[in-house]
Formats: C-alpha cells, structure tokens, sequence
C-alpha cells in the first residue's frame, strides 16, 4: 500500500523520527523542508519523535555553542509550529545513553568506503569550520541510524541533504536483520515536501549555520531586512527559471509556498517591477505567512521552565524506548 494511504488508514502502525541539530533557531527551510509534514503526520495521529542532535553539532565545529540554550529554543520553535508536547517525544542525544550505545554494533556494519562515499558528508566537510575532518564527521550518519532505529520509526521527514543518510540507515537495518537472524529493525523511508531543498537569501542550501536563513522567530523588520540583503540579479522582468535565475527563483518559490501558489503566477504579477517589488512581495508574504506562528512563540517564550519540562519527560519516554531496544539487540546478538 501507497505509505500516505496507509498513513490515513492505521496511523498507529507508523511511527515517525526526526531532529535537528542544536545550532540556532529553525529557519522556513526547516518549515517548508519537514517541519510541516511532521505536524501535518502528527495531527493525522502517527507517533511522532524529534531529536535533539547536540552530540551532532560536534560533526564541524570544535565546541558546541550554548547547546542547552539552543536546545530550549528548538523546542520553542516545535511547540510554535503545532508539535503537540502531550503526543510528541522531544529528547537530545546526551539524555539518553541507550541510543547512543547502539552506534557501536551499527558501525560494524558499514565500511570506511561506504562512509567515505556520502555526499551530504562531503558538502557539510566544505562547508566546516574546522581545518582537519573529524571521525564524528565520517560516521555521525550511522549515529542518525541509532536516532532513527532505537525507536523503530519507519517514517523520516526530512529535507533532501538527509537522502543518503536515510540509505545508510536501511542498508544498517537491513544488514543487522540479516546478519542476527532477526526481524529487530524496519527499512525506514524519507518523506520529502514540495521543498526538498529551500535555498537561503545567497542562493545556496538555507542552513542555520551559514549565515543565509530566515529564522521562523525572527522579527518583521529583521525578515525585511534579510529579503533586501537576498542575491538577486539586474534582469527587471521577473520570471520563474530555477537553473539560470536561482536567487530570483528562491525568492518566488518562497511567496508561493508562504501563499499556497504557483511560483510562474507569483512572477507574473511582479512583471517587469523588478527585484524591489519581488523582495516586497516575499516580505509581505512570509510575515503575513508566519503571524500565528510568531504570536505562538512569543506567549510560549515567556514560559522556559516549560520548555525544559517537554525535554525532561520526552527524555524519560526516550531512555524507556532506548532501554528496551537495546536489551533486544544484546538478545538478537547473543550478548548478555
Ligand atoms: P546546520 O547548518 O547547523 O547544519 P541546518 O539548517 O542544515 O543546520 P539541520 O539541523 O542540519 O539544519 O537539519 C534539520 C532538518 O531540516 C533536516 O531534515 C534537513 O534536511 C532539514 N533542512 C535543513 N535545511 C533545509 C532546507 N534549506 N530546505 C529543506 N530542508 C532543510
Ligand atoms: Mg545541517
């Protein structure tokens, strides 16, 4: 069966993971990439369980910045965007010892060819701030498998830089069920948006951490601020051409999701206005887009303590979860 049919039908026989690394706040290409589909699976009574990767921030940088602090306002951010803290396991990696126990037989399943090959792996390595490559930088894809298998999810939603990090996690599945004989583990599978990959105001990937995103807290002044800053080009007829207008393109894509259109209709209407109206168009689109969302937030930014009491009793369900997967990969394994 078609896995959205399933989905409507038994909602309970699915279980969903999925995280972010606590390394600034969550952008609109986290919200349109997998924030809403992770609601969106939540709502239509699916498990949902988010992880916050702290021990992932350490892949490119030498020391994480105010995890904690971060950690909180990740949680902020889901509970603005609609995840339900009585129905949702929110937990970082550093909670739960269990999870990060199964990295140990999971990387005996892999070679250092397979982990050499991963593209994602070789983008973020450019992109990182350190001089020399990390182990955690080679194998944190098969931590992601732990994040992803200790709770038996067979639902990722994910933006299109996790794609082969999702292979790695089913090829591990696979050849754990395999080589112990067991049916321990499901080969989960990536649900992609409509925006697999949302480019930030420089055109490239919006990340948190290079500088480009539009941060769902941010305020109306500073979103205006960032769209100005946008890379566009001197063409003042505005049109829809992702491979020779990329910058112009990112801009469109992002009213129409904000909207709920089409992206060629959106650029007909600026016509030859040129990149101030797009920019104002874009402007207009995201705040009015992000009110509720950004009205949520600040209520909710009132109350810390609260945010630390949805990551203590998500951690207390993801060390029970944790606990007892790993009591059966030391039965599957014949260990004690
Ligand atoms: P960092 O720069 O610190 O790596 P990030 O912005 O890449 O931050 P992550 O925490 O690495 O965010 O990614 C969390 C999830 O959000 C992943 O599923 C990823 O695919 C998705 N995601 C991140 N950026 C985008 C984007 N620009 N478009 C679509 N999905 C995205
Ligand atoms: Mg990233």
């Amino acid at each position: 069966m078609h896995t959205v049919e399933s989905v409507r039908r038994s909602p309970h026989a699915h279980r969903v993971l999925t995280g972010d690394r606590p390394t600034g706040p969550l952008h609109l290409g986290h919200y349109f990439g997998t924030l809403q589909n992770r609601i969106r699976l939540q709502d239509a009574g699916v498990e949902l369980f988010l992880v916050i990767a702290d021990y992932q921030v350490l892949t490119d940088r030498d020391v994480a910045d105010r995890p904690a602090e971060h950690a909180e306002n990740l949680v902020l951010d889901y509970l603005a965007a609609g995840v339900d803290p009585q129905r949702a396991t929110v937990f970082t990696h550093s909670s739960v010892p269990a999870l990060n126990q199964l990295l140990l037989p999971f990387l005996s399943l892999v070679s250092v060819a397979e982990l050499g090959r991963n593209p994602t792996v070789k983008d973020e390595i450019a992109h990182s701030r350190q001089s020399a490559v990390s182990g955690l930088m080679f194998t944190y894809p098969v931590h992601q498998a732990a994040d992803i298998l200790f709770c038996k999810a067979d639902l990722v939603p994910v933006g299109q830089d996790q794609l082969p990090h999702l292979e790695t996690t089913r090829t591990i599945a696979r050849r754990f069920n395999d080589r112990y004989r067991t049916g321990l583990f499901p080969e989960p599978e990536a649900l992609l948006s409509t925006a697999p990959l949302l480019p930030g105001t420089d055109g490239g990937k919006m990340s948190k951490s290079r500088g480009n995103a539009i941060a769902l807290g941010a305020t109306e002044d500073e979103t205006a601020r960032l769209i100005r800053g946008a890379t566009t080009d001197a063409d003042r007829h505005i049109g829809y051409d992702p491979r020779n207008r990329p910058g112009v393109a990112g801009l469109l894509q992002l009213a129409a999701l904000c909207q709920d259109r089409d992206p060629h209709d959106v650029a007909a209407e600026i016509g030859s206005g040129g990149a101030a109206r797009l920019k104002a168009t874009v402007t207009e689109a995201v705040n009015e887009h992000l009110r509720p969302l950004r009205r949520r937030r600040a209520e909710l930014a009132t109350d810390r303590g609260h945010l630390r009491a949805v990551l203590a009793a998500g951690s207390e369900r993801a060390n029970a979860v944790a606990n007892a997967t790993l009591d059966e990969v030391r039965a599957a394994m014949g260990s004690l």
